[in-house]
């Protein structure tokens, strides 16, 4: 059967079951048929949810990836339920502004000693446990009350504007975190360790002892604080709420960028995070990361040679950071990339100019016939 095909029959299945789903009560989950997850991220509240799920029906739609804002509003899981769309919660862990305007003791330092703040981008220190814990509770909570299908856990990684990281761009070993005394103390414990006194005296000094004598253990142990998060809070999730689907951000980088820059600098180690998710979702932003739309299959493709979960590329529908336009035609051509074997689906990223766009609104649409 063709991808196109497998579409249609999913809309036809899933008309279906929205109305068992509806007369299952809160509870249920919006289970929808096999074939490719079309996803959308949406932040903002919506006024009128009813003409919101129309369109996404029309457009092929499935699965809201939403903010924790519209998911505590407590009107909009139960609504696409009510729908037959699957809810995912976007839960972003060590980006915490809010949290670390109130605890500046919290920042992740970089290499050169300083905050690991990049325009809005701010970073907690990953080993700050009150932090780790407190995140965790309140992503637990967030699920045992708000009974979201799914997590979809963001920011689940080291600090870097990887945004603005051009595809010829390098990344300085001092820009990387977090070198703050909680977290070399940390790392001595864990990794049995034991720094010279001079290298603990600056978070320079740490940089450079640590990427120079201890490269290899750092960048383990660094990587093991990103996972050993997602492990406990996943292990959690699906106590409290069997069937729970877990979904991860990832940064769009392979093993060839930037030095294996997703373990080096993000910190993603995606071989031993995938096993512990439903799926896995790059944020193949092509566009803003001036790379062609091809790339977004490359990366999808890369990445499912490495994991064993279904890979989700997100796909952007404007242009952000850059004043070009991305045109329709860019558009049409990235959402081929992302829905080609072995992809398992796409995640626009996001409503707003999609539902702003006819053409690009028309792109999906067809492909959803
Ligand atoms: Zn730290």
């Amino acid at each position: 059967m063709s991808s196109h095909a497998r579409w249609s029959t999913c809309r036809l299945l899933m008309a279906g079951l929205a109305a068992v789903v509806g007369l299952g009560g809160g509870a249920s989950r919006a289970e929808v048929a096999a074939g490719p997850l079309i996803g959308i991220k949406v932040y903002d509240p919506v006024p009128d949810t009813a003409a919101l799920f129309r369109d996404w029906k029309r457009l092929g739609i499935d699965t809201a990836f939403i903010s924790t804002a519209l998911a505590e509003s407590g009107t909009f899981v139960p609504a696409a339920r009510q729908a037959g769309i699957r809810t995912f919660v976007i839960t972003p862990v060590f980006f915490n502004p809010e949290y670390l305007a109130a605890h500046p003791d919290a920042w992740a330092i970089t290499g050169r000693g300083a905050k690991a703040k990049d325009d809005w981008v701010e970073f907690v220190c990953p080993s700050h446990e009150a932090y780790r814990q407190e995140r965790a509770r309140y992503v637990l909570s967030l699920l045992e009350r708000r009974r979201p299908d799914g997590l979809s856990i963001d920011f689940i990684r080291h600090f870097v504007f990887w945004e603005m990281v051009r595809p010829d761009g390098r990344i300085d070993p001092l820009d990387t975190t977090c070198f703050c005394p909680r977290c070399l103390a940390r790392f001595e414990n864990d990794a049995g360790v034991v720094m010279p006194v001079a290298a603990k005296a600056s978070p320079r000094a740490a940089a450079e002892w640590l990427l120079g004598q201890q490269s290899e253990k750092w960048t383990r142990w660094r990587a093991g604080l990103i996972t050993s998060w997602v492990e406990e809070v996943v292990r959690e999730a699906r106590r409290v709420a069997p069937g729970v689907k877990i979904n991860l951000h990832l940064v769009p980088w392979g093993d060839s960028d930037y030095e294996n820059g997703s373990i080096r600098v993000v910190g993603q180690d995606v071989r031993a995070l995938a096993p512990l998710a439903d799926f896995v979702s790059p944020m193949c932003y092509a566009h803003m990361l001036h790379r062609d739309p091809a790339w977004v299959g490359r990366v999808t493709r890369e990445l499912a040679a490495h994991v064993a979960v279904p890979v989700l590329p997100s796909i952007e529908v404007k242009e952000s950071y850059r004043k070009e336009p991305l045109t329709k035609e860019f558009f049409a051509a990235a959402l081929e990339a992302a829905l080609a074997p072995p992809s398992a689906g796409v995640v626009f990223w996001s409503w707003p100019p999609l539902s702003e766009d006819a053409a690009k609104q028309e792109i999906v649409a067809r492909r959803a016939r």
